[in-house]
């Protein structure tokens, strides 16, 4: 019997693919790659993933516990601001820290001597198209900036976290960030063991540069003697995961509207917050539909999409590249059922790993 519909759908080849590209990279390079599970958490995926990755990183103590306890390998531990509560136990879980402050690094530091101790860099350039998303936008509290500041407390650090791009998929203008950061902080990058240039880098793209991104990468580190890592979270699940829904109505105000079981806000959070649209495939065909979710919100619409065939209720919709930044962040905003998760094996057979239901809803609040 076929999965009742809302469910996210990861698929284990496409994901092969994007890993495949991964090894690539790691084995010209040398660089080291850990997975960003702020992007995609969904871990039952994470055995074929972390074979594939030297490691996970995150943005929170959650997520610190969850690489530690789901994916092989090191687990870097970084936060905008750890609270006292939380400092210890993201040690604990920890193989390296990474401060986002001198502050931060001032006040728990020394707990953390006996692991590698980083501190993030900002150094005032991004290649990020959104002020939302953009690292260094003015006033911006996403690492130290100051570089004399930086130089005062080198002592205390072995490696540096500089995270500036965001859905970059051009080497040209990596490079260009690269040299940037070199003409500002190259005489401490020769005092430092290791650097990691954040995510952001989408080299698992069908048409990136990923050679000359190895071959600069691999430079790099030899120039400065350290270990280079990056961090890539979306680009570790570009293009394998779908969104797979039905019609559940079809209603008519200038244009033919259908109804999915599903909602952009609580669904697919990021196309509202960047203001984006959801993609199908052919997205061609004689017969136009607005996608819409069953959210009260009078703008939850996916998008505008050609079909080959009339839709009807019941008809299948299947949203593609909803793998990163969906799942972490869907919500039960109307009560929306939550999609299910599921896994498209190798083989074809397709896979029920997760399901929510109204005990997880209920669970979800007090
Ligand atoms: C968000 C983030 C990542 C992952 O970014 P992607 O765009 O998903 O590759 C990695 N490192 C840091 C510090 C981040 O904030």
């Amino acid at each position: 019997m076929p999965l009742a519909t809302p469910y996210y759908l990861v698929d284990e080849q496409a994901l092969d693919r994007n890993l495949a590209r991964i090894d690539r990279l790691r084995a010209l390079s040398g660089a080291k790659c850990v997975m960003a599970l702020k992007a995609f958490a969904t871990w039952a995926t994470f055995p074929q993933i972390a074979p594939h990755m030297d490691g996970s990183t995150s943005s929170s103590l959650n997520e610190v516990k969850l690489g530690r306890e789901k994916f092989p390998g090191e687990t870097h531990a970084y936060s905008v601001a750890w609270s006292d509560g939380e400092i210890d136990d993201a040690i604990a879980h920890a193989d390296k820290i990474i401060f986002n402050s001198i502050s931060q690094l001032d006040r728990f530091g020394s707990k953390a001597s006996h692991i590698p101790v980083g501190l993030r860099v900002n150094p005032g350039v991004s290649h990020s198209h959104f002020d939302l998303a953009d690292p260094a936008r003015p006033f911006s509290r996403l690492g130290e900036s100051d570089i004399g500041k930086v130089e005062a407390v080198m002592d205390r650090i072995s490696g540096f976290m500089i995270h500036c791009n965001c859905e970059n998929d051009s080497f040209a203008s990596f490079a260009a960030l690269l040299d940037t950061f070199e003409s500002k902080l190259g005489h401490l990058f020769e005092r430092i063991d290791w650097i990691s240039f954040g995510g952001g880098i989408h080299f698992t793209g069908e048409n990136y540069a990923l050679e000359a991104l190895a071959q600069r990468l691999k430079a790099f580190a030899a120039k400065y003697d350290l270990q280079v890592y990056l961090e890539p979270g979306d680009a570790v699940v570009t293009q394998t995961t779908t969104l797979e829904l039905s019609v559940l109505d079809i209603v008519e105000n200038g244009k033919a509207i259908a109804i999915v079981d599903s909602a952009v806000e609580a669904h697919m959070l990021d196309l509202l917050v960047y203001r984006e649209t959801a993609s199908v495939a052919p997205n061609a065909g004689q017969h136009r539909y607005v996608i819409a979710g069953k959210s009260c919100l009078a703008g939850d619409v996916f998008g505008e999409f050609d079909f080959p065939e009339k839709l009807e209720i019941g008809s299948r919709v299947t949203l593609l590249n909803a793998g990163g930044y969906t799942m972490v962040k869907k919500n039960w905003f109307n009560g929306v059922a939550m999609p299910a998760i599921a896994i498209r094996r190798k083989n074809g057979t397709i896979e029920l790993v997760k399901e929510f239901d109204y005990a997880d809803y209920v669970a979800s609040l007090s």
